[in-house]
């Protein structure tokens, strides 16, 4: 087998960016300024990083990004009201929970109340039901990036039996979708598998693209895969290692034992992970250019 390709999502998000910042001098012309407003309950670390993250990347871009802290204890009633607030704010083209919510909000409710003009999640109802038809109004951006991904390094997906491993509303629902729709770019025979799937390996054995979303470091081995599949990691998973961090980030695939295998494959982290920030910022540009 000849050396796999190694697909950056690092390279895929630098090439939106690059177009993005058209889009973003075109709106300035016409006086609009693209806002994003985060809205983060809790102290999670993760989630922390994760709103810093996504602050200084649409800052950078001159984009305005805030974030609204809310105590974890906060009642949900509040956020509904902060949410609603936002709603009417239209320095704001788009709204983001941060996800996961403590045990007593119901995410659900909260991303019900989002306007779903507003939704650059593309988590509300009506935005999954748009997607679902086959009429997208926001992607989920993590499934989002990796079409983009495919698209970047020209995998076709036309008639390809693709597996996704994972069924979340986040990521392994939506790539489902998206990955068989009858559009430009999808046209695949996609399998949705899940914890509950019996013979994963009777499925990943005939897969042309894995797409696994699991949160299990190093679940997918080689020997459950064949040689040219293209290999989609979106998994991060941390574990112990005796470097100065005293952890790695890992993804849901054995590297090791896969990337003898595999045609392509995306690297964690530096995969899908740069792509969810990406895509998270076009389709708030994309909220400014539609409903701005
Ligand atoms: P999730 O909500 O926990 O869903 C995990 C899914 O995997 C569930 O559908 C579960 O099945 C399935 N599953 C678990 N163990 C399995 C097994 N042994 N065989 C087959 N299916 C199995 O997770 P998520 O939010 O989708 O996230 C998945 C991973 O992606 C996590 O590591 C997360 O950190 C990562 N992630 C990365 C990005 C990024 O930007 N790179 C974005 C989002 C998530 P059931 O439904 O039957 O329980």
């Amino acid at each position: 087998m000849s050396e796999a390709t190694i697909l950056s999502g690092k390279d895929t998000a630098n090439s939106v960016y690059h177009d993005l910042n058209k889009r973003i001098i075109s709106l300035a012309n016409d006086g609009i300024r693209p806002g994003l407003c985060v809205v983060l309950i809790g102290d999670d670390p993760a989630s922390q990083i994760y709103v810093r993250t996504k602050t200084k990347k649409l800052r950078s871009l001159g984009l305005l990004s805030e974030s609204i802290l809310l105590p974890r204890y906060v009642k949900e009633k509040k956020v509904i009201q902060i949410i609603n607030d936002l709603n009417n704010n239209s320095k704001y083209h788009g709204i983001l929970v941060q996800l996961p919510l403590p045990d007593h909000i119901k995410p659900q409710k909260i991303i019900n109340s989002i306007l779903p003009q507003k939704d650059v999640d593309g988590f509300h109802p009506e935005n999954v039901g748009w997607l679902s038809i086959g009429k997208p109004r926001f992607i989920p951006c993590t499934p989002k990036g990796i079409m983009r991904i495919l698209d970047y390094y020209n995998i076709d997906l036309i008639g390809k039996n693709i597996v996704v491993i994972g069924r979340s509303n986040i990521v392994g629902r939506p790539i489902s979708i998206l990955t068989s729709l009858n559009s430009q770019g999808s046209n695949g025979t996609c399998s949705l598998c899940h914890s509950r799937t019996k013979n994963l390996e009777q499925f990943t054995l005939n897969a042309d693209v894995i797409i696994t979303a699991i949160g299990k470091p190093n679940y997918l081995k080689g020997n459950m895969i064949k040689n040219g599949t293209v290999l989609i990691d979106v998994g991060i998973n941390k574990v112990d290692s005796d470097n100065e961090k005293g952890y790695v980030i890992v993804g849901d695939a054995d590297w090791d034992s896969v990337i003898n295998k595999v045609s392509s494959i995306t690297p964690v982290p530096g995969g899908v992970g740069p792509m969810t920030i990406a895509m998270l910022i076009e389709n708030t540009i994309e909220a400014a250019e539609k409903f701005g």
